[in-house]
């Protein structure tokens, strides 16, 4: 039998939170791995530990816990018994002799943990004792500063566990331990990485995405679909409402002065999403807004944006530059989306000159020609949704 230890990170579960985070994880798991038979998943004390039959499972199971939020660290071990009545460490010691890859090191160290402590050496007594006999039986060096393996134990109940190797995980915490959050979905760089970062905190994420049919094609949403599938991989399941906007904005158009479009555009979202987050039981919305990169993103109009809901507004990005932005969305695969071509709602209907200061009484005034009501209504109306889920 082979194992998967993994590692969370203390802090975050400090008290009372502990049990619900490690559940959450443990279930996370469960699921990415469910199409996955003869694989099991077990919470420890201090560990979330993934059993295996064969090696071959590694590449699938790595691949998941570095994808998995919460894993702090993560290791390939095998295991052998412990007799605690007769402890000693022979098992162990020859165990690691017999699979400890020779070809890949000249010095090695020995890192003990023990969970367990009736065992009666201590850990520091037990990296002496491993690391003495492979010296003799390897001839081997040690060296604590700077080995070329290090070789893990880790000593639980019924059994001593070690391995040869130590991955990061992506850290962050378990999906839903942070509520549920509604993401304003563009088709743009920022959105997608907005959602992935809120995603890492623990959030499961809902999206929205406003297109610009009948005026436009459908290729704003086929990217954003796409685009929300690669997150999934993240969180497992998700949920993407599609509104049409198109018309909206029409009205908008036929009823506002020009400069102030674009920040109407986005309270009249603002307003969509409140109501699709009521339905959907979630605490905020989230955009990629970064301080101004754009006429919608100043800090005046940002605040009078923000006044149009009564939910707190996530903003992941805020203080973020497009560089780094951009970054993120290459390590995380969505850049090669969010650059191909399509037709955003937000080019439709654009005036030239957007006003990069609105003020809230001009804003409002202005609202009251238009039926706020009754577009928040037939946006509403007209969405469609899709689910995904991961692994299919
Ligand atoms: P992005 O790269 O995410 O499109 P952007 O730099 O193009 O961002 P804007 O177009 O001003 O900036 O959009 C700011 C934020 O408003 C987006 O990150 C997104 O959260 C939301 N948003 C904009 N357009 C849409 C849309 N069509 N559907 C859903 N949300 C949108
Ligand atoms: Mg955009």
């Amino acid at each position: 039998m082979f194992h998967a230890l993994v590692h969370y990170h203390e802090i975050a579960l400090k008290g009372l939170n502990r049990g619900f985070f490690e559940q959450r994880l443990v279930h996370h798991l469960r699921s990415a791995l469910k199409d996955q038979k003869g694989i099991q998943v077990d919470a420890l004390p201090g560990r979330i530990r993934i059993d295996f039959p064969q090696e071959s499972f590694w590449t699938r199971i790595r691949e998941t816990l570095s994808r998995s939020f919460g894993v702090t660290n993560f290791s390939l071990a095998r295991s052998v018994s412990i007799d605690y009545t007769s402890p000693d460490l022979n098992a162990l010691k020859e165990a690691i002799h017999r699979d400890i890859p020779l070809n890949s090191f000249q010095t090695f160290r020995v890192l003990t943990k023990r969970a367990e402590k009736r065992f009666p050496k201590t850990s520091m007594d037990i990296d002496r004792e491993v690391g003495a006999y492979l010296c003799e039986q390897t001839e081997k060096g040690v060296n604590l500063s700077k080995p070329d393996l290090t070789i893990y134990i880790e000593l639980l109940k019924r059994e001593a566990y070690y391995a040869f190797n130590k991955e990061p995980g992506p850290g962050g915490l378990p999906v839903g331990t942070g509520g549920k959050v509604l993401c304003l979905m563009s088709g743009g760089i920022d959105s997608p990485v907005a959602a992935y970062r809120m995603i890492k905190r623990g959030c499961k994420v809902v999206f929205v995405h406003f297109h610009g049919r009948p005026y436009l094609s459908r290729a704003s949403e086929e990217k954003v679909k796409e685009l929300v599938n690669l997150l999934t991989h993240y969180q497992l399941a998700s949920k993407l409402y599609r509104v049409p906007f198109g018309d909206i904005q029409k009205q908008i158009v036929l009823g506002a002065p020009a400069p102030i479009r674009v920040v109407l555009y986005r309270r009249m979202m603002m307003r969509i999403a409140t109501d699709l987050a009521a339905r959907e039981d979630a605490w905020g919305l989230v955009t990629g807004d970064s301080l101004g990169q754009v006429a919608s993103q100043t800090p005046g109009n940002i605040q009078v944006v923000s006044e149009s809901t009564s939910l707190p507004i996530l903003r992941p990005l805020i203080g973020m530059d497009k560089i780094e932005i951009t970054q993120q969305a290459e390590s995380i695969g969505s850049f090669d989306i969010s650059i191909e071509p399509d037709q955003d709602c937000c080019s439709l209907f654009v005036p030239p000159h957007p006003n990069t200061r609105s003020r809230l009484p001009d804003i409002q005034h202005a609202e009251l020609k238009l039926d706020v009501q009754g577009m928040v209504k037939q946006g509403i109306e007209q969405i469609e949704s899709d689910e995904f889920v991961f692994p299919r």
